[in-house]
């Protein structure tokens, strides 16, 4: 593991075997002035249009919310991930990903924009044929027409291919009679082209049709009522012999699966960024009320508690923002090779996104279940007020709930995670299989320890490998017991999967603080030693958690101790004073008034 190759651009889950050099990464000191100026106007929009509508929208008023989306649409919002010539302004994935974080502060508002401009629009874009793209693209990059993409039924949800939906070709083989139920579709009230999916006569996986709202035969059902989002409009959708034109087929017959999955992967990126700007209002809001709400003759800022839970609050979500950076740039990396290579610009960008299939599932999982904690601490922070539904964090508590169940639950995502590290690494995506069997024959002296003369940052790179190789060790050893069996043994591939997130996670915060001081200096960087060392003390523990649950899991007696002693040696890291540093955070939140880190 020492000797292990540096690379620009690391394959999906190859990073498990391998080490990434600080400068390869992107971390978000580095956005330029139009990347900020593109924020910047995501910020405003939502300060200008959305929060001042914020309490009628989520009286479900479907127009209003209509509105906003056209509104922002026409200011050019919708048009971020798009080529130019479909009326967008083509930015990077990273630009893409920090609009998505900005706009993610926008309640339910955010759940409508990004249905519509991902999954609503995006099918198209990356599948659609060039007349398919400019008679529909070019008018959803500007809100003209409102998207939603139509893939879960009542007896399809997480088996999405299980969908009854179906189309057959008509006798004049002008069109496919669609005949079929959708439902829990964002923007169904008014979305004007579904990306629906069906099974063609008999076929055993799905296909892909552009389905516009006012083709005969598409009904839609009043809103549900939700717990949250509930500006965000979600129902089923009615097809009954609707007539779709056969050249709104999307993709070949058969490939709907295959163009589902890709936008879910994409989905869940994007996710991962949207629930960032959602955490760092909660830490606003949070951080006012403490620094304004007196009790017991003080602010509840100056209380040990309080800033026990904003600064957790701090390195979570700077956390999860530096895993959706560094991967942000790597999608970048392989979207601009696949065109270097001559792949068509839609294709090129969707293959690139899909590529990082594990990635996406750690940072849908991670991002949202960070969120939950952001926000269910800021309600908590709010006492009594945090209850009162006229309070930002009460709405910000109902809408988090949402994102560990939709784009795939979290359940799902966990088992993506191992599954598809593995698939690949059978693939032959890198080595994982042969460094995992190397791992467990050396056990007893696979710990790294502390080198002479160690630098800080070399410290932290030892655990880092330390925790990987817990990794392995625990893949092989379950692997190794259970062989092909291990897809039923969901409970150890649920730990080996917050292994591999926590894993991921760790080490983007020590590429990131590590690149904050190579751009900054060792002066600027010691709130950003402060967040990586609480982290990784943290993480240690939670990875630690996991490996001893795999490990008395698959294995007993000897065997079972002896994996127990050496995962307790992966995960050993030295001891920190954690509370001094988080209250180092926590006052420079709380002297700032708002996250600025
Ligand atoms: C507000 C909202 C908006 C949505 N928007 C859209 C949209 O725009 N378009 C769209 O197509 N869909 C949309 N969905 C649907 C959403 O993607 C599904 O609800 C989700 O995929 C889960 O499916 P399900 O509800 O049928 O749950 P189920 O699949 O029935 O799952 C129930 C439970 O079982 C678990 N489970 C299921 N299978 C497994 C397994 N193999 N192993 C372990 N655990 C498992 C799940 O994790 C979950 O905890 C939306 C849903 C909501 C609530």
């Amino acid at each position: 593991m020492q000797q292990m190759e540096a690379k620009r651009v690391l394959k999906s889950g190859e990073f498990l075997v391998s080490e990434t050099d600080s400068k390869d990464v992107f971390v978000p000191e580095e956005f330029n002035e139009e990347q900020l100026m593109i924020a910047q106007t995501c910020k405003d929009f939502l300060e200008t249009e959305v929060y001042p509508n914020m309490d009628n929208v989520d009286k479900q008023d479907r127009d209003l919310m209509k509105s906003m989306l056209k509104k922002s649409g026409g200011l050019g919002l919708m048009g971020i991930s798009i080529p130019e010539e479909y009326n967008g302004f083509g930015q990077s994935f990273v630009t893409q990903m920090l609009a998505a974080e900005t706009i993610g502060a926008g309640y339910s508002f955010s759940v409508a924009f990004m249905a519509h401009c991902g999954i609503g629009t995006l099918p198209i874009m990356y599948y659609g044929t060039e007349e398919q793209r400019q008679k529909y693209v070019t008018r959803l990059a500007t809100g003209e027409l409102i998207g939603a993409y139509c893939l879960t039924e009542p007896g399809a949800g997480s088996d999405a291919n299980a969908g009854k939906t179906n189309a057959r070709l008509s006798d004049d083989g002008k069109y496919y009679i669609l005949n079929g139920q959708k439902m829990w579709i964002t923007n169904a009230g008014f979305a004007d082209v579904q990306t629906v999916f069906a099974k063609i006569d008999n076929d055993r996986v799905l296909s892909a049709f552009i389905v516009e709202r006012n083709f005969p035969g598409v009904t839609v059902n009043p809103d549900e009522h939700k717990m949250g989002i509930k500006g965000s409009s979600t129902a089923q959708i009615f097809f009954n012999d609707v007539k779709v034109p056969v050249e709104n087929l999307l993709g070949k017959r058969g490939e709907g699966f295959r163009i589902a999955l890709s936008i879910l992967h994409m989905g869940r990126i994007k996710l991962g960024a949207n629930v960032i700007g959602a955490a760092k209002k909660a830490i606003n809001d949070s951080v006012k009320y403490a620094n304004e709400r007196k009790q017991f003759g003080s602010l509840i800022s100056t209380f040990g508690s309080i800033k026990h839970k904003v600064a957790q609050q701090v390195i979570l979500t700077f956390a999860a923002e530096s895993a959706n950076y560094r991967l942000s740039k790597d999608i970048d990396g392989l979207i601009e090779k696949y065109k270097g290579e001559g792949c068509d610009k839609g294709r090129a960008t969707i293959d690139g996104i899909s590529h990082y299939a594990v990635e996406a599932a750690i940072l849908k999982v991670y991002g949202s279940e960070i969120l939950d904690f952001v926000i269910d601490e800021a309600v908590q922070i709010h006492g009594g007020m945090g209850y009162s539904a006229e309070m930002a964090v009460e709405k910000g508590y109902r809408d988090s709930r949402i994102n560990r169940i939709f784009e795939g639950t979290n359940e799902i995502n966990r088992l993506l995670v191992v599954d598809t590290a593995m698939k690949r690494a059978m693939k032959g995506d890198f080595d994982l299989f042969g460094k995992a069997a190397e791992a467990y024959e050396s056990l007893s002296s696979l710990a790294e320890s502390r080198m002479d003369h160690e630098s800080y940052f070399q410290e932290k790179s030892r655990y880092i490998r330390n925790f990987k190789k817990a990794v392995m060790i625990v893949i092989h050893g379950a692997m190794k017991i259970f062989e092909k069996n291990l897809v039923s043994e969901q409970e150890v591939q649920n730990n080996i999967s917050d292994m591999i997130s926590e894993t991921y996670v760790g080490e983007s915060v020590k590429l990131r603080v590590e690149k904050i001081e190579s751009l900054k200096g060792s002066a600027a960087a010691g709130l950003y030693r402060d967040m990586l060392d609480v982290f990784i003390y943290d993480v240690a523990e939670k990875i630690r958690k996991a490996a001893l649950d795999a490990v008395y899991s698959f294995a007993s007696g000897e065997e079972a101790e002896r994996l127990a002693s050496t995962m307790m040696a992966l995960t050993t890291v030295a001891g920190v004073n954690v509370k001094s540093a988080r209250r180092r955070i926590a006052d420079k939140l709380i002297e700032d008034n708002m996250y600025k880190f």
